[in-house]
């Protein structure tokens, strides 16, 4: 049984001092694999030299919404791009794992057409691939919703950093997706959330830190860190009244189902 950070911008430059320190550090506690997802077309290519060099990681091809306004191509090419840079990177091994992070987000100032119609990109190459989606969702479920009903991706996806009602958790349930748990659950002011992830079932969870963002209750203004993982288990398991192990073992699973681990 081993925790999996389903999703951690390990490849980011707040790691570059002292990764393999906090990598040792993360296997003393149980983290043994960590899915590193992709933000912009220039990352790609040190994302996968980072994620070959360690068994363990695995990494996702896409375009994160912050990084939509620095794109300097057409939707439709940026489709053939995900493909044939999947096509590549798994040629030599089984690392690459998924489209992403793409999505919407409300709390930036590009312009949500602009967003959508590099989401809808991703989504289509998703389909293309038959890779599952690591969704981005911030003030945008509706839309979300709406564009994952008009190009479902067929392996499906997770909505990472959940954060909303059990309401919309259930309809992103419903387009088999899963939710992603993160440091939001250790604040005691997130009760919607918090509410909503205690009661959905254990099988649609995954576990993960969004480090270096996101720091814990308690460690705010901090660089987030993988290690810190068990802390979002232990919170999880209380907030559901149920033991450490048993969510450990449940998202471990779910995790290895989704991006076929
Ligand atoms: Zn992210």
């Amino acid at each position: 049984m081993s925790l999996i950070d389903s999703h951690c911008h390990f490849d980011f430059e707040a790691f570059a001092s002292d990764r393999g320190d906090v990598w040792h550090r993360c296997r003393a506690r149980g983290i043994e694999k960590l899915i590193l997802p992709g933000v912009s077309i220039s990352q790609w290519r040190s994302l996968f030299a980072l994620v070959n060099s360690e068994p363990g990681w695995y990494g996702a091809v896409g375009v994160h919404p912050w990084w939509v306004k620095e794109l300097a191509i057409e939707p439709a090419r940026l489709q053939r791009a995900i493909v044939e840079r999947v096509v590549h990177e798994r040629a030599g091994n089984d690392c690459c794992v998924a489209v992403g992070e793409c999505g919407l987000d409300a709390g930036i100032d590009t312009p949500m057409d602009e967003q959508v119609a590099v989401f809808k990109a991703q989504l289509r190459a998703a389909k293309e691939l038959h890779l599952p989606v690591i969704v981005h969702c911030v003030r945008a479920h509706s839309e979300v919703i709406r564009h994952l009903k008009q190009t479902p991706p067929e392996r499906g996806g997770v909505i990472h950093a959940f954060s909303g009602s059990r309401e919309i958790a259930e309809e992103y349930r419903k387009l088999g997706f899963y939710l992603g748990v993160g440091g939001t659950i250790t604040y005691a002011r997130a009760s919607k959330t918090r509410h909503a992830l205690a009661s959905v079932p254990l099988e649609s969870l995954l576990l993960e830190s969004d480090a270096p963002d996101m720091p814990h209750a308690g460690r705010q203004g901090e660089r987030n860190s993988p290690e810190y993982l068990p802390e979002v288990a232990e919170t999880l398991a209380q907030l559901r009244g149920i033991s450490v192990d048993k969510v450990i073992a449940q998202t471990e699973e779910n995790a290895c189902s989704l991006f076929n681990l």
